[in-house]
């Protein structure tokens, strides 16, 4: 297990992230800017750690493997679904990307919120249920869900861009399978999937019900 910055880039990519753009946002971005002070000494750990409210940050090889599934190029329109710390969502930000993010849970929104104030990055926050999209920004190029769910939604396959991407695990509560899906025409996806990924519930009207 990695425990400093350069470490984690190693081990991330022994583990296949082979994208240099991936592995250098890895390199600019602060992980410990995002999780609890009590846990900064394991930031740079190839683990997931908890942010509270029963949500954690993604482990980092989960995060450089979703980035990297995305295919992410400069200026692209991203929707993330799923804030969280906001790490994910700084990374994209880092390669070039226009990111817009929605967050359900209100006290990780305000508190992310406030973070990214501080950060130079291009991200949009909105507090709300991600599976019902952003109409008001889409199309976008790129779509990634940092949740588990248990169907793809289906404002999410509308606002993706034909030609783009989205990058969501699909499965019960406990074990999802990343689903790789590519817009090839209005109504047309080609799906590849990734299995054994463990996330935190996707709640929300295309998702599972809530707490
Ligand atoms: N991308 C995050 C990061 O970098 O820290 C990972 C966050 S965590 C694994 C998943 C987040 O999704 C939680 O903060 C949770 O509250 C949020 N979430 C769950 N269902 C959601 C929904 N329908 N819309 C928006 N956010 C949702």
């Amino acid at each position: 297990m990695g425990s400093s910055k350069k470490e984690l880039i190693e081990e991330l990519r022994s583990e296949g992230i082979t994208d240099e753009k991936v592995l250098d946002a890895f390199d600019k971005v602060d992980r410990s800017l995002f999780v609890p002070d009590a846990l900064k000494i394991h930031a740079y750990k190839n683990g997931a750690l908890p942010i509270g409210f029963g949500q954690t940050i993604s482990q980092p090889y989960t995060v450089a493997f979703m980035t990297q599934a995305l295919s992410i190029k400069k200026d692209d329109k991203v929707l993330e679904i799923g804030t969280g710390s906001g790490f994910q969502g700084a990374i994209l930000a880092a390669m070039g990307a226009k990111v817009f993010t929605i967050e359900r849970n209100l006290e990780i929104y305000n508190r992310t919120l406030l973070l990214f104030d501080k950060l130079p990055f291009r991200i949009m926050m909105r507090y709300g249920d991600g599976t019902i999209g952003w109409n008001e920004f889409a199309p976008y190029d790129k779509i990634i869900v940092t949740a588990g769910g248990p169907a793809v939604p289906e404002n999410l396959r509308k606002q993706l861009k034909v030609g783009g991407r989205m990058v969501i695990p699909i499965g019960d509560k406990e074990k999802q399978s990343m689903m790789i899906i590519d817009k090839t025409a209005e109504d047309k996806f080609d799906t590849t999937e990734v299995p054994n990924f463990s996330f935190v519930p996707l709640i929300g009207r295309e998702g599972w019900s809530g707490e």
